[in-house]
């Protein structure tokens, strides 16, 4: 555990202002002082060139692997074997840099009940802000949800899953790729249904998330108040003039269908869902060139789980696909951190007095390159480096 700790360079406050000579000293896991020059005392260098806030990946599913067919794999799983697979990818995202992820789904709410219990054993694993979703029996993700059809049956799942603890409540208010006999485009939840169940959901004092390809999904969540859109694939001008007056932010998880279509596996893949990625890719890229165009407020997540998409190092790679979608890096940065630590009310977000000591300790400057994110010296949350 640090006590106190000085980086050559470290990347300060929500600007991320890139600053030399940082010492700072650590109570609670808390930064308790921070400034620049020798410190207060005899304060150890760390190795690394430089130092950012921990990554916050805003859309990962723990309890799922990343396999070639997860929907099956998670149907036949059982209970015991979740929790080692969620302690173990908890942990890769550790390695790779992340320090805070929002879960949005596991077969039977393994992931709230894991955190519920007192968080991952032994485990080393970053912070964990978990959800509980909701879904119809045949609709997308119904193998990582709670049922229900009818508002009162979604108002109960709602009260169950606030009484396990969880900050988030995800809908689904369009199909997917993942989940067969459904349409990624098309929508999954009536606009009143969606709206009642957002307006619940708050009173019960949960945030809301809403997976939504589709525009007339991704509309019907944004006028129902939901607090973030995933994927947004199918994002146009009309959607974007929506939530230019919204409190609403979108999740870019483009990282996932990347992989999937790149993966030398894809044939090995459900064929439903091998069809459905082709054709939804080239919108998805084109959505976040609009969101990115458009200055929309944007966190980060990888959805690490699903297809051919195991869990650690999607921030780095989504970090290359929000570059090449037109951000600048400190705009990619301030969305893999900052953002992200906003929207969920949780991580570090910004190195400054007061925040968690959630430290990324890099060899290389990702203001310059990118590329940098790949060049991990040490990971450190609460003050605590991992693998110590
Ligand atoms: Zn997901």
């Amino acid at each position: 555990m640090y006590k106190a700790i000085r980086f050559r360079k470290a990347l300060l406050g929500p600007e991320l202002k890139p600053v030399d000579n940082v010492w700072m000293t650590i109570e609670g896991g808390l930064i308790a002082a921070l400034g620049t020059g020798e410190g207060p005392a005899e304060v150890p260098r760390h190795p690394a060139a430089v130092a950012i806030p921990g990554l916050v990946d805003c859309h990962v599913h723990l309890a799922l692997s990343g396999g070639a067919d997860v929907e099956r794999e998670a149907r036949a799983s059982h209970p015991d074997a979740r929790q080692d697979l969620i302690e173990a990818n908890a942990f890769s995202h550790l390695q790779s840099g992340v320090t805070t992820v929002r879960d949005l789904g596991s077969p039977e709410d393994a992931v709230l009940h894991a955190v519920k219990a007192g968080g991952l054993g032994t485990a080393q694993a970053p912070r964990i802000v978990a959800a509980g979703a909701i879904s119809s029996p045949t609709g997308h993700g119904n193998f990582l949800s709670r049922w229900a059809t009818t508002p009162g049956e979604y108002e109960e799942a709602i009260e169950a899953i606030a009484g396990l603890a969880a900050h988030w409540v995800k809908l689904f208010a369009t199909g997917g790729v993942i989940t067969t006999g459904t349409v990624p485009g098309a929508t999954q939840m009536e606009p009143s249904l969606i709206s009642n169940v957002a307006a619940a959901a708050h009173r019960s004092g949960l945030a809301v998330a809403a997976h939504a390809h589709g525009r007339d999904g991704i509309r019907n969540a944004i006028e129902a108040g939901v607090d973030s859109i995933e994927h947004f694939s199918y994002l146009t001008a009309d959607e974007a003039a929506l939530l230019n007056g919204s409190r609403c932010t979108l999740v870019s998880t483009l990282v996932a269908t990347e992989r999937f279509v790149s993966s030398d596996q894809r044939e090995t893949a459900n064929p439903e869902a091998l069809a459905k990625i082709l054709v939804h890719a080239p919108h998805e890229r084109a959505a976040l060139e609009l969101a990115v165009t458009a200055r929309l407020p944007l966190a980060v997540g990888t959805d690490a789980g699903t297809t051919f998409n195991p869990h650690g190092f999607g921030m780095q790679e989504q970090a290359l696909h929000l570059n090449r979608a037109g951000m600048d890096p400190a705009s990619v940065l301030r969305a893999m951190t900052v953002n992200g630590s906003r929207l969920l009310g949780g991580g570090a977000g910004y190195l400054d007095v007061g925040r968690p000591a959630d430290v990324l300790c890099l060899d290389a400057d990702p203001l310059e390159d990118l590329g940098a994110l790949y060049q991990i010296n040490e990971v450190i949350v609460g003050g605590r480096p991992v693998g110590t």
